[in-house]
C-alpha cells in the first residue's frame, strides 16, 4: 500500500514538478511585469526563536535544497533548544505535569505528515515527516504516535525540564488546576520557505496551551488550521490561541484569499478580522490572541495578529536573517 502509494508520487512527480516550475515560471513573469523580481529563497517562522531555526533552514536553502528539508530541520534547532518553553524539549506542560506535543509538515505536493500528543519524543516535526513519507497516513496521535516514532527509531527522553517543574509547580498554587485560557505561553514556531525551484513548504511545531487540560489539541498539528499551503498560491502558518485558529480554519482562509489576489498582508489581516468577529460572542474575545504569517509564491510575505507582540523572522539572499514585528487591529 506504502510502495504503491510511493510509486504514484513517484510517477506524478514528474507532472507535478512540470505544472510547479509552468507555475513558478508564470509568477516570475507576472512580477516582471509589474517590474518586480521574485525573492527566492526566503523562509519565514514565527518569534524571535524564529532566527536560529531560519538560520539553519538557509543551510539548506542557500544551497538549493529543497523547502520540505529547510522547515523540518530549522524548527528542530526550537524543538531542542530548553529555552524555549513553548516548543519541544522543555516546553511547558499540561496541568498534570505531561509534556506533549503536536507538529506538523507539508511540502509542494500537498502531501502531508502530523503528529498530535506525543510525548517523550524531541523531534515531533521529525516524526510528523516520517508520517508523510513512510505511511499511507497523515495524521497519527497519542501512544500510536509514540509507538510510530519508537519503531522508526526515535529515543525516549524526558522532555521535562528542572525549569518546566519549577513553573509547574508555581502555576498549580495560583490556578488550583482550574482549565484556563494562557494567553502569555503562545509561541508555536511555524516556518514557510519558498526554495530555488519555487517550491513552497511549511512546517509547525509547539508544546501548545501551557497548563491545558491532557490530551488537548491545538492548531498547530492540523493542516488546513496551524498551518496550509497550495504551491501555486502560497503557505499560511498560525499562533496563538488554537482554539479559535480550528474555528475558523484560518491558515486556508488565507491562502484562498492569496489566490483571489490579496497580498500575503492583506490575507493575514481579512483573516484576523474572520476571527475576531466570530468571536465577538465568546468568553475568550478579552483576552484572543492570534498571529497569522503568510508567504506567497513570489516571496512576498507579511504577518498580522489581534494584539501588538507578534513578530516573525525573515531570512532572504537580499537582507539576510532579520525580525520585523506584524500588524495588528486592536490597537
Ligand atoms: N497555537 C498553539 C496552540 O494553541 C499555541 C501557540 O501558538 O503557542 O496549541
Amino acid at each position: 500500500m506504502v510502495k504503491n502509494r510511493r510509486k504514484f508520487l513517484k510517477v506524478s512527480a514528474f507532472g507535478v514538478a512540470a505544472m510547479s516550475s509552468f507555475i513558478s515560471l508564470a509568477a516570475d513573469k507576472e512580477k516582471k511585469k509589474k517590474g518586480k523580481k521574485v525573492t527566492k529563497p526566503i523562509v519565514i517562522s514565527t518569534w524571535n526563536h524564529g532566527l536560529a531555526a531560519n538560520a539553519e533552514a538557509w543551510k539548506i536553502l542557500s544551497k538549493n535544497g529543497r523547502a520540505i528539508d529547510a522547515v523540518e530541520k530549522g524548527v528542530m534547532v526550537a524543538e531542542a533548544d530548553p529555552k524555549v518553553r513553548s516548543v519541544g524539549y522543555g516546553g511547558y506542560p499540561d496541568r498534570d505535569g505531561n509534556v506533549t506535543l503536536d507538529a506538523c509538515i507539508m511540502d509542494e505536493n500537498s502531501d502531508c505528515g502530523s503528529v498530535a500528543c506525543l510525548q517523550n519524543i524531541k523531534h515531533p516535526i521529525a516524526v510528523a515527516r516520517k508520517v508523510m513519507d513512510e505511511t499511507p497516513h497523515v495524521m497519527l496521535v497519542g501512544n500510536g504516535a509514540y509507538y510510530f516514532a519508537r519503531e522508526k527509531g526515535f529515543p525516549h527522553e524526558d522532555l521535562l525540564t528542572a525549569g518546566s517543574i519549577r513553573d509547574w509547580k508555581n502555576w498549580l498554587k495560583e490556578a488550583k488546576y482550574k482549565p484556563v485560557v494562557n494567553m502569555e505561553n503562545h509561541d508555536t514556531i511555524g516556518m514557510l520557505a519558498l526554495d530555488a525551484e519555487g517550491n513552497m513548504s511549511g512546517s509547525c511545531t509547539t508544546s501548545g496551551a501551557a497548563w491545558k487540560l491532557h490530551g488537548r489539541v491545538g492548531d498547530s498539528p492540523i493542516i488546513g488550521a496551524g498551518l496550509f499551503l497550495d504551491n501555486e498560491v502560497g503557505a499560511v502558518c498560525a499562533t496563538g490561541l488554537g482554539e479559535a485558529v480550528i474555528r475558523t480554519a484560518a491558515s486556508t482562509v488565507a491562502v484562498e484569499l492569496m489566490r483571489q489576489g490579496y497580498s500575503p498582508l492583506e490575507a493575514c489581516k481579512e483573516a484576523i478580522q474572520r476571527i475576531i468577529s466570530k468571536h465577538r460572542n465568546h468568553p475568550d474575545r478579552d483576552h484572543l490572541q492570534v498571529g497569522l504569517l503568510a508567504l506567497n509564491k513570489l516571496g512576498e510575505y507579511g504577518g498580522f495578529s489581534i494584539r501588538p507582540g507578534f513578530n516573525f523572522a525573515v531570512c532572504d539572499a537580499i537582507q539576510n536573517n532579520r525580525l520585523e514585528d506584524a500588524s495588528y487591529e486592536i490597537k
